[in-house]
């Protein structure tokens, strides 16, 4: 957990509406109620169905097949939908599948409701256009053609088997005519859902961005501790926090000593390396809730809620017996260096600037009094 984490206090999300039939994963809820849509799709089809059936104009037995195989199949892709056995295939939204079933069943539609071989061609498009939300592009255009061949065999068991209610000749023109729209309606699902994929992934990169930019405006780039404006941030929130609660919180201003010498014996890129460790290692050694960051140049802020001046102390000399110990510089030994601290409490009633001038007095008199010190306000 970091510093910022620490005021950002998780909380339970509240469950998304419908949650107990569509389930509370984003891209599941999308599938199942995409299914749950395509199901009552299938429960107007089939009353329609049913009301030919009782205008004598469709065979009941037939229908009855029907309307057993189109609801057990829509309930069976429910349930492994919900109950998350998809989540282990290939395409767990079952989308191509699910469309596969209804261009199918529409196809043995065709062969039972000769009257209304139209309309169900008319359907067979919505079920492509119901690609452009599931599929990738290229299998729309896929599901187009599967769908001619359906059709196309339907037509000709029509036309072969029973003559008499499937003309041949009528065949054969519907055949010409859906060949010229099918493919068509399914390469605009495909466009569309070309376009769909073109804007998550540009959502994708803005999200991407958006977090990199945070990062720029909230982090130093050098330690990758908060910066100082962040670090303003942080603290004003956590002095309002103390001040409500009456809680003490103390401020300490680190400074490396003779950190100039490094940069003049050593080169920058060590004294770089130098401030990388110092803000590496003091945040390994730090509580999670205290506010460790860049103030400028070699000089660290750490600001520590709930803490009396003498926790700390404590907490500060943990810090230097840490950074004591040379194992911490193994990148830069030679450069190696301790650092001088000024600790301030904050006082109700005083104002931030208050407290950090005078936590930069005790800081000057550490330095004062020979450096590698801790000195209080
Ligand atoms: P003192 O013990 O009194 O604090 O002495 P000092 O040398 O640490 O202090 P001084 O203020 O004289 O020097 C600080 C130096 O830190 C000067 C500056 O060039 C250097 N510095 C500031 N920012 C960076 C940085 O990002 N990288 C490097 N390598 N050096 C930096
Ligand atoms: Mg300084
Ligand atoms: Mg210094």
């Amino acid at each position: 957990m970091t510093e910022s984490t620490a005021f950002y206090r998780e909380r339970r999300a509240p469950l998304p509406p419908f949650s107990a039939i569509l389930g509370t994963d984003q891209a599941e809820r999308l599938a199942i109620g995409l299914t749950l849509i395509s199901m009552a799709l299938y429960l107007f089809c089939l009353v329609a169905e049913w009301i030919g059936v009782s205008l004598n104009l469709v065979d009941a037995t037939q229908s009855l097949w029907l309307t057993i195989v189109a609801l057990g199949g829509e309930v069976a892709f429910y349930v492994l939908l919900r109950s998350g056995i998809s989540r282990r295939w290939p395409d767990p939204t079952l989308s191509l599948p699910q469309m596969v079933f209804a261009i199918t069943l529409l196809g043995a539609a065709y062969l039972i409701n000769p009257q209304v071989r139209g309309e169900l061609l008319m359907l067979a498009a919505l079920v492509l256009e119901f690609g452009a939300f599931q599929l990738p592009p290229r299998r729309c255009r896929d599901l187009g053609w599967f769908a001619v061949a359906v059709f196309g065999v339907a037509m000709a068991i029509g036309a072969t088997v029973s003559p008499d209610r499937f003309d041949p000749r009528i065949e054969v023109f519907q055949f010409a005519l859906m060949l010229a729209f099918l493919p068509v309606i399914a390469g605009i699902a495909g466009k569309l859902s070309q376009m769909r994929l073109d804007q998550k992934q540009q959502r994708r990169q803005l999200r991407d961005a958006l977090k990199q930019v945070q990062i720029l405006a909230t982090r130093d780039e050098l330690t990758g501790l908060p910066n100082r404006r962040h670090a303003l941030e942080l603290i004003e929130r956590e002095t309002a926090r103390a001040c409500r609660s009456g809680a003490p919180l103390c401020v300490a201003i680190l400074d490396l000593d003779h950190f100039k010498r490094i940069n003049d014996t050593f080169g920058h890129g060590v004294g770089d390396e130098v401030l990388r460790t110092f803000g590496r290692e003091g945040r390994l050694v730090l509580r999670a809730d205290n506010i460790f960051a860049r103030w400028g140049g070699e000089e660290f802020i750490l600001v520590m809620p709930d803490s009396t001046l003498i926790d700390a102390q404590t907490i500060v000399r943990r810090l230097r017996e840490h950074m004591a110990s040379p194992e911490c510089w193994a990148s830069c030994l030679r450069a190696r260096t301790t650092f001088s601290a000024g600790i301030a409490e904050f006082l109700v009633g005083e104002t931030l600037d208050e407290t950090f001038i005078r936590a930069d007095a005790a800081l000057y008199e550490a330095k004062k009094l020979g450096r590698d010190l801790t000195m209080t306000a």
